[in-house]
């Protein structure tokens, strides 16, 4: 169940949305009424998503998303009044994905949130992607290396090397990048 935080001054407003999401079973796990206390409350329960008020005492809401965006990378649906349109433009910041015009309806709210949580899967999935890309990289320089010591100090082909490397890493049941290390760690 995707988890979200609810951040906005007016109580009514705030239990409208819990009701509207809980409905729709999103779990709301925090709840603040302003940005200072939105700030700790991302700190505490990191959220999926976090619906940000903008009008709002202490901090508010487009400073508060700008200070979690520094940390945390996630998605946060703008709520704005219509007479504050304005702010809309200087809530252009990444982590900002998209917003919403109050009064809020069901019709206009669960689109929104369901958008931004697809986005934020998507860029979860991409920066995972990017992982994996370079630790395979990692993994072929590693054994790169390794084969090219196994050639050089034991004067082997790079066929040679290669099957000796991999006859290794089955004898001792382990990955063939971690063989790869190891020799490295002997050899090198
Ligand atoms: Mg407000």
């Amino acid at each position: 169940m995707k988890s979200i935080m609810i951040v906005e001054d007016e109580a009514i407003v705030r239990m409208d949305l819990v009701e509207m999401l809980t409905e729709s079973n999103y779990k709301v796990v925090a709840e603040a009424a302003n940005g200072e206390k939105a700030i700790q409350l991302t700190d505490k329960y990191q959220p999926d998503l976090i619906i940000m008020d903008i009008k709002m005492p202490k901090m508010d809401g487009l400073k508060a998303s700008k200070i979690i965006g520094k940390k945390y990378n996630i998605p946060i649906l703008i709520l704005t009044a219509y007479s504050h349109c304005e702010y809309v433009e200087k809530a252009k910041q990444p982590n900002v994905v998209s917003y919403i015009v109050k009064p809020i309806s069901e019709a206009q709210l669960l689109p929104a949130v369901e958008i931004a949580m697809s986005q934020s899967d998507s860029m979860t999935r991409l920066k995972q992607e990017v992982k994996d890309t370079h630790q395979q990289m990692e993994n072929r320089k590693t054994v790169e290396k390794a084969k090219g010591l196994l050639m050089s100090q034991l004067n082997l082909t790079e066929e040679a090397a290669y099957q000796k490397l991999r006859r290794k890493s089955m004898d001792n049941q382990i990955g063939i990048e971690k063989q790869a290390s190891n020799i490295i760690k002997q050899l090198g």
